[in-house]
Order: structure tokens, then sequence, then C-alpha cells
């Protein structure tokens, strides 16, 4: 452990910016991949430019205790400042990024403020009063702020699906502040006079820089890879016009929920839907009015259904509800409490009215081998419901009644 802990701390701070410059331009490379691949998601571009600004910054460190005897003084504070804005706009773009990537409102004004007083700060103790522990105290404190700025994003009102990446790069912020604001506790008992001092706490802070950087940036990576393939499964998965679930999505719930019922005797039950006469729908206001009923018709249905409910779009102006756990007593009362909110909600500003027709079923042992009889069960309700004078629910009657 402590031969460990020598070798990684016999590293020279000029090698360690470089390594940390390195890491950053080199996951820049597969950040701006990302923003080809991605380029629906905002944020992945600004968040890319965030690592090329602080890998320039990281450079400028390196080369200026290489230039330290051949420039002139004026030109070196001129590096010393550009160091250190180039490094800040860094870790503002990453916040920006992040912000933009999850669509949170920006908070400009806080970025403002940190930024305005990070700059006219830096300009007086760099050019007017050359005060390191100053200097390093508004850095830290301006970086710490965006920070927590970054943090805050992350983690008030998760986005769910990128829940483990999310919670990943969070903790990856968190973990720098606290370095962050050890720095700023340490330094001033110590006797640094710069970053560039190779001591014991400079070269701690860049190590914490360099894997703390490259998680984060990793966990940002992760963070788009995950709400790459969520977009893919969401478009497998869903039609596009309604966004209801496609035939394939509820195919495999209806298999899941047969597995369920064959295990533990969950019951579960069907409603199928059509659109009354929505062919004169079409005629009478046009296709795009058409397409909007048929939204609005998923939006109520989603609407008036428990959580666990799911709506499908079957085909055309079909659409199939899979209700799990809930036997044909209640599958009925729901299917009429659906007829009834279709019938009583006009659509748009035209106030289209319209009603639909559900066949309603609950699977039993007899369908176990034969879904599709399950299904020409579910249709003839459903064809005896548009018999009947449509705008009417009609149920498949239980087969074990008559076995039992
Ligand atoms: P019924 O009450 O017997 O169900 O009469 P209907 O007019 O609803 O039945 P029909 O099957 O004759 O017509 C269904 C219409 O749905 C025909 C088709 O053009 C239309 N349709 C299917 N998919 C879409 C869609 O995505 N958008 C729109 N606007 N119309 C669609
Ligand atoms: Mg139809
Ligand atoms: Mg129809």
């Amino acid at each position: 452990m402590q031969i460990f802990l020598v070798t990684i701390m016999m590293i020279d701070v000029g090698t360690m910016s470089l390594m940390v410059s390195a890491a950053s331009i080199l996951q820049s490379i597969t950040l701006v991949f990302l923003f080809f691949l991605a380029s629906q998601n905002q944020g992945v571009g600004i968040y890319a430019l965030g690592t090329v600004l602080s890998a320039l910054g990281f450079l400028i460190f390196p080369l200026r205790l290489l230039l330290a005897n051949l420039l002139d003084p004026i030109l070196l504070l001129n590096l010393r400042f550009l160091g250190n804005l180039l490094m800040t706009s860094g870790q503002i773009m990453y916040t920006i990024g992040i912000a933009k990537f999850l669509n949170k409102k920006l908070n400009y004004l806080i970025l403002l403020a940190v930024s305005s007083t990070f700059l006219f700060t830096q300009i007086y103790y760099v050019y007017i009063k050359d005060d390191y522990l100053s200097r390093n105290l508004i850095t830290i404190l301006s970086i710490t702020i965006i920070h927590l700025l970054a943090f805050y994003y992350l983690i008030v009102n998760i986005d769910r699906s990128i829940l483990g990446s999310s919670i990943f790069t969070a903790l990856t912020f968190i973990i720098q502040i606290i370095f962050s604001l050890s720095r700023v506790v340490i330094v001033p008992m110590t006797n640094t006079k710069s970053f560039m001092q190779p001591n014991s706490i400079n070269i701690i802070t860049f190590w914490s820089i360099f894997l703390f950087d490259y998680l984060r940036n990793s966990g940002f990576m992760m963070m788009v890879n995950q709400r790459l393939h969520q977009d893919l499964r969401t478009l497998a998965t869903t039609d596009f016009l309604t966004k209801a679930l496609n035939r394939r999505a509820i195919e495999k719930y209806l298999h899941h929920e047969i597995g369920r019922f064959e295990r533990s005797k969950t019951p579960f039950s069907l409603i199928l839907i059509d659109v009354d006469k929505f062919k004169l729908i079409n005629d009478n206001y046009g296709h795009n009015c058409g397409d909007i009923v048929l939204q609005n018709l998923v939006n109520t249905l989603k609407q008036s259904l428990r959580s666990q409910d799911l709506v499908s779009r079957w085909g055309g102006e079909e659409f199939l509800i899979l209700l799990p756990n809930t036997h044909l007593e209640s599958a009925f009362l729901i299917a009429e409490r659906l007829r009834i909110t279709v019938a009583e909600n006009p659509v748009g500003e035209e106030k289209i009215y319209y009603t639909i027709s559900l066949g309603v079923a609950t699977f039993e042992k007899a369908y176990i081998n034969s879904l599709t009889s399950f299904f020409i069960a579910l249709d003839q309700a459903l064809y005896q419901a548009k018999a009947n004078g449509r705008n009417q629910v009609v149920v498949v009657p239980k087969l074990t009644k008559f076995i039992d």
C-alpha cells in the first residue's frame, strides 16, 4: 500500500496535467461520435465542447512550465489567465450539456453570476494583484457552484429511464466537490504558491481531477448510451401515431400474463375497441382530423385506466387493452366507463363527437392451448356490439360457468 502511494505520488504535476488533457481529448472523440449518433438528443455536442475546452486548459499548465524561462512575463500571465478560463468554461459546458440533455430549464442567472464573478476576480488576481490563494479560492468556488448545479440537474426529478448512469455521474460530481472543498481548506495551510508547484496537495488534486473527470465523462457517455437504447426500445414497442404500445409489444405482455395465469391463477382481461363509423370521420373532417381522434382516444383511455393497464394499437382504428389482475365483472365496468367517457368528450376545435364499441373477455384455462379461440371470442363480442347498434359493450360469457 505504502509503495503504491509512493509510486502514484512520484509523477510530476506537468505530466499529470498532460494526462488530464489527453484523457479529456480522447473522450471528446467518443463524445463527438455519440453526438452524431444521438443528434436528436440536445446537449451532447455542448458536453463534447466542454471536454475540448477543458483539454486545452490542462494543456496550458505544462506549457507554462515548459516556457517559463522563454516567454515574456506578460505572455505567461496571459497563458495563466487563458488556462483558467478554458478550464472553467469546460466545466460550465458540462453543466449546460447535462441540463440540455435532461431537458432541464437552465438557471442562466446562476451561471451568469458565477462566470462574471469568476472572470472579473481572475482578471484582478492575475493582472493587478498576483495572489495565488485568492485565485485558487475563486476558481474552486466557481467550479464547485457549477458542479453543484450539474448535480442538481442530475438528481432532481431524476429521469428513471437512465437512472443508473445519472446516479453514477451525480456521484462523480459530489466526489469532485468534496476534493475541491478540501483543497480550499488545505492549500492555505501549506506553502503552495502555484497549481504547478510539485507538492503532495497539487499531485493529489491532479490525480482526483484525472480520475473523476474520466469517470464523470464516462458517466455522461453511459447516460447517452442508455438514452439511445431506451429510444430504440420505445421505437420498437410503440405505435408512431398514437404512442400506444404496438401489436408486437402487447403480444409480449400478453404471453407474460398467460404465464402468470398458469403459475398463480392471477386473472387478467382484455378489452378490444373499435371506433364507430370512423370512415365517416375521415370522410367528413379529413384524414388529419381522423389521426387526431385516434391520438385523443389513446390519451383518454390512458387517463381513465390504472398505471398497470396497457393500451395498444391492434390495427387501424382498433385498440386492445390488457387489464392485469382483473376479473370479468370489473373489466366490464371499466369498459362501460371508457365507452361513456369517450362518447361524452368531443375532440378538437370542431368538437367532433364519436363513439366506440367494445368487446370484453377474461382469460381462462381452456384458452391456454388455443389463444386463437380467445381472440375469436373477443372479436365476436366486438362484432356483436357493432351489430347491436354500436356505442356499447359486449362481454364474452365465461366458459367455466358452464363446465362447473
Ligand atoms: P365501424 O363502425 O363498422 O367500425 O365503421 P368504420 O367506418 O369505423 O369501419 P371501417 O373498417 O370501414 O373503416 C375504418 C377506417 O379507419 C378506414 C381507414 O381508412 C381508417 N384508418 C385506419 N387507420 C387509420 C389512421 O391511422 N388514420 C386515419 N385517419 N384513419 C385510419
Ligand atoms: Mg375496424
Ligand atoms: Mg370502426
